[in-house]
């Protein structure tokens, strides 16, 4: 299934994408005669019981043929970021390695963390704003993993796609400057309307194999990055592996697994997002996110 969050007459609410439209939550519980959770990150944390109800919910209001009826259309509402506030955002620095070739770094022998704010996250159509302090603004195309279950302790490999609730798009828009004038990222990666998220989240079993996706970032429609996710250096087991050897991961966790090579920084000569930019992240099974660009100033 395809879940998405997004403001309607004033409010912010929590549906099932399906086709063109959204059915919420609200309306699909309301329809059904059951209770729906009013997000996103409490329908993960409500686990298979509260997925088998939105799914029956689905089916049942599909049956007597009020789909149309309940639904919105997705270009009527504003999508918001499928998860505004998880409990935490962990970004993988370096895992494609041309991507590290490209900047000039050594590969990495465990996974590179850094930590993400929410609140830097920009829903599909919002504005990615190039801040007044540094004109160096740069893409990062990623794979977000969204977490299903509390690890409650660490995990192994063979058993981590069993807390993986499913998948979306995340632009991992770095501050170039603010990224290497020091030793941590920070700043860099944490810049006001510099997170990209969504359009939605799609459930594991719809994507199937997480490493075997295509992804392809544009820049006014020219491709700048195309790699396919079987290309990470470090698998999504063994990323949840580290990240568990240290802290729980708890339902609603988004981990971005890291860009390929195509970023803007390197080139010659180096290309930045600028005002009236369009940049785009396209992952297969899951869809494309696109934001505008715009200057603070
Ligand atoms: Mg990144």
């Amino acid at each position: 299934m395809k879940f998405a969050s997004f403001k309607h007459d004033g409010n912010n609410q929590a549906g099932v994408v399906t086709g063109e439209s959204v059915l919420p939550l609200a309306r699909l519980g309301a329809d059904a005669g059951v209770t729906l959770p009013d997000t996103l990150l409490d329908l993960i944390r409500g686990g298979e019981s509260t997925m088998r109800a939105v799914r029956d919910a689905v089916a049942a209001v599909e049956q007597k043929g009020r789909a149309n009826e309940i639904g919105l259309s997705i270009a009527s509402v504003e999508l918001l970021p499928p998860l505004p506030s998880p409990p935490k955002v962990i970004c993988v620095a370096r895992n494609y390695a041309e991507h590290a070739r490209e900047a000039g770094l050594e590969l990495p022998k465990m996974p590179i963390l850094f930590p993400r704010f929410a609140n830097t996250f920009v829903g599909h159509g919002g504005p990615v704003v190039v801040p007044s302090v540094s004109h160096q603004l740069d893409w990062e195309g990623e794979l977000a993993v969204i977490i299903g279950r509390d690890t409650k302790g660490r995990i192994t490999k063979a058993e981590a796609m069993d807390y993986v609730f499913g998948y979306s798009i995340f632009n991992d828009v770095t501050v170039r400057d603010y990224q290497f004038r020091v030793t941590q990222y920070t700043g860099g990666k944490n810049f006001r309307s510099s997170g990209p998220f969504g359009p939605c989240i799609v459930s594991a079993d719809e994507v199937g194999n997480p490493h075997a996706l295509d992804i392809t970032t544009r820049l006014n429609g020219k491709v700048e990055q195309h790699a396919n996710t079987g290309t990470m250096i470090f698998d999504i087991p063994t990323i949840l592996e580290h990240i568990a050897d240290f802290i729980d991961l708890e339902a609603g966790d988004v981990i971005a697994t890291g860009t390929p090579a195509g970023v803007g920084f390197k080139r010659q000569p180096p290309v930045f997002l600028k005002n009236g930019d369009l940049i785009e992240v396209s992952i297969d099974k899951i869809g494309t996110l696109s934001n505008p660009v715009v200057d603070e100033r």
